[in-house]
């Protein structure tokens, strides 16, 4: 039986479902041992509740003002000070930006082990994650020492919510000084209402839609399934979108239930960030495209007719 740590996220206030499938991973890991979390950040207390409903037996709270926003510095610390007071066998974070790049830097200081990007988790524990850019995957164990994991999002489940089940809330002090940065501003860049990292569709656009109009019946069509927009490098290079919008190797990586690519060639940077989605719905008008490799299903056509058409469908469900 083990000690687990999940570091919980949140984000405009919300916490974000990946802390809720990093618990799933944190009771795979603890084989029936106690399963706690962290929330960083003055307010982030108000979630404790729900981490508890998913298994967090203790939730400690660093409501400390420098981590209002995520500094490197600011976040190594109080996970490292943390990690020194509780004593996990392994922590889980998300493979978001932030597990990303805080859990590297804490398991270096602390002579961790870490797994990154993990999709998938048995008992043993056996780690599954993505190599040459999602082509293959790998099976990893450790056969000693204590061990960090980040999960990817959307891959493994989350537990359902038991509201019986309640979390010990802990104030936890943190010692946060010599910072070498301070987020004086944020200004957040959005392709729409759902955040893209975890929608569970997404309606994706590239070169083929032509121009930043030409996004609009892609913004039409994921209004009416609730889905999030992205886009491939081709169609950020040409200025049609955002970089926030950027799915891929160098952009953001997806996993949702359903993956809608259009006016989409398939580069293998571009599958490096969607590959893994449940199901993928490849429009595009030369037959020959790579894309139709990786889709379920592939309608070869033109996006400015077969979109709208999918719209007026969907509207009628
Ligand atoms: P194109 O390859 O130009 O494809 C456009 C497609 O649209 C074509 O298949 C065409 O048939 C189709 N089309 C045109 N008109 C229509 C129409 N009316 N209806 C239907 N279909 C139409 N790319 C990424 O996406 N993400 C990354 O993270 C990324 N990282 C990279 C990192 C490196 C180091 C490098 C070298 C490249 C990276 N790229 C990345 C770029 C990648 O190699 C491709 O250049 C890019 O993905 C191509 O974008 P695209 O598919 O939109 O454009």
């Amino acid at each position: 039986m083990k000690k687990v740590l999940v570091l919980a996220e949140t984000r405009d206030g919300q916490l974000r479902n990946v802390s809720l499938e990093a618990l799933a991973a944190a009771h795979v890991l603890a084989e029936g041992g106690e399963v706690v979390a962290a929330l960083f950040g003055p307010d982030s207390g108000a979630h404790a509740a729900v981490l508890g409903h998913h298994g967090a037996g203790t939730v400690y709270v660093a409501d400390h003002a420098a981590l209002a926003q995520y500094t490197p510095d600011a976040y190594a610390q109080a996970l490292k000070q943390l990690i020194d007071f509780v004593s996990p066998d392994a922590v889980v974070l998300g493979h978001t930006a932030i597990g990303r790049d805080v859990a590297p830097r804490v398991a270096a200081r602390l002579g961790y082990g870490l797994i990154s990007d993990v999709t998938g988790l048995e008992a043993g524990p056996v780690f599954t994650r993505p190599i040459y850019a999602g082509k293959a995957f790998q099976k990893r164990t450790f056969t000693d020492g204590a061990i960090m994991i980040t999960i990817r999002p959307n891959n493994i489940p989350a537990a359902a919510p038991d509201t019986g089940k309640t979390a010990t809330v802990v104030p936890f002090d943190v010692e946060i000084k010599d910072l070498r940065s301070i987020v004086k501003e944020v200004v957040r860049k959005t392709s729409g209402k759902v955040d893209l990292s975890e929608a569970k569709i997404i309606v994706s656009g590239g070169r083929g839609v032509k121009s930043a109009d030409g996004f609009k019946p892609l913004y039409e069509l994921a209004e009416v399934l609730g889905a999030a927009v992205g886009a491939s490098r081709g169609a950020c290079d040409a200025d049609y979108c955002d970089y926030s919008m950027q799915i891929g190797q160098t952009g953001k990586v997806v996993t949702p239930d359903l993956y809608i690519a259009c006016g989409i060639s398939g580069a293998i940077q571009h599958l490096a960030g969607m590959s893994n989605s449940k199901v993928i719905v490849a429009i595009n008008k030369d037959p020959e495209a790579p894309i139709f490799q990786v889709a379920d299903y592939g309608i070869v056509g033109d996006l400015f007719e077969v979109v709208p058409l999918l719209t007026a469908e969907f509207k009628k469900v």
